[in-house]
């Protein structure tokens, strides 16, 4: 009997608004400062990848102060060099990053988090994330919605460690075979969830031009592995895996 879901956040329950044409507009309307779109792509590219090596290391909130401030530094030293450019103070600079840093839910997150809740499953977040995901998840108004939030800042590996997901599980306070752990990557959500002996559904959005495997949707794929196409199947998949409950 499945008594709790564990979900993964980023590209599963929410995902990034293009940040680069955000970041263009703060910076001119900010601090008068023009860059190009090719321009300010390359340099949040760098940004995200700097922020993803370093992560681990924001696991409270004067450790994601910190992290942003460095972040904003690799963001400046990407931009093309101008004087109004080298002005901005550094807090100026982060607060552009942070700004042009939004996350959306997407359309099918709350109503299958509602839908699972309702059917009396524990929910909790397991993500390769810093501290401030509880503040992202309540800015998309996801918060609410589930019981827990456990980050691979916060627990000290990154999935797919398995520790992510035993944090989760000991958060949902089931055993291993009573949960299933969604996420759409097989390297991190699915690899880590079969070393914490918990059941993985990979979820494979309509619109993910770089899906890792084509299966039709709901059928098992390779290895037995289960996809689904949007949050929207879940409920019905759980109750196929708890048969006897209402
Ligand atoms: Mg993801």
């Amino acid at each position: 009997v499945i008594r709790a879901v564990l979900l993964d956040a980023h590209g599963t329950l929410v995902a990034l608004e293009p940040p680069a044409p955000r970041l263009r507009r703060l910076l001119r309307e900010r601090f008068g400062v023009v860059v190009g779109a090719g321009e300010a792509e390359r340099a949040m590219r760098a940004e995200i990848a700097y922020y993803r090596r370093h992560l681990g290391e924001a696991a409270d909130e004067a450790g994601v102060q910190a992290l942003r401030g460095r972040c904003a530094e690799v963001l400046r030293a990407q931009l093309p060099q101008s004087r109004a450019l080298a002005e901005v103070n550094r807090e100026a600079m982060t607060g552009a990053l942070v700004d042009a840093l939004v996350f959306k839910a997407f359309p099918d997150a709350a109503p299958a988090l509602s839908a699972l809740r309702e059917a009396g499953l524990r929910l909790v977040v397991a993500s390769n994330w810093d501290a401030s995901l509880p503040a992202v998840l309540a800015s998309t108004g996801l918060v609410d919605l589930v019981d827990g939030v456990v980050t691979s800042a916060l627990s000290g590996a990154s999935k797919p460690a398995p520790a992510v997901f035993r944090a989760a599980l000991r958060l949902a306070g089931v055993a291993p075979a009573e949960a299933l752990a969604v996420g759409d990557r097989l390297d991190e959500d699915v690899a880590g969830a079969r070393a914490a002996g918990v059941e993985p559904i990979l979820l494979v959005r309509g619109d993910a031009g770089d899906a890792p495997v084509r299966a039709p949707c709901g059928a098992p794929g390779p290895g037995g592995l289960r996809l689904i196409r949007s949050l929207a199947e879940l409920p019905r998949l759980v109750a196929e895996r708890s048969p006897g409950l209402p």
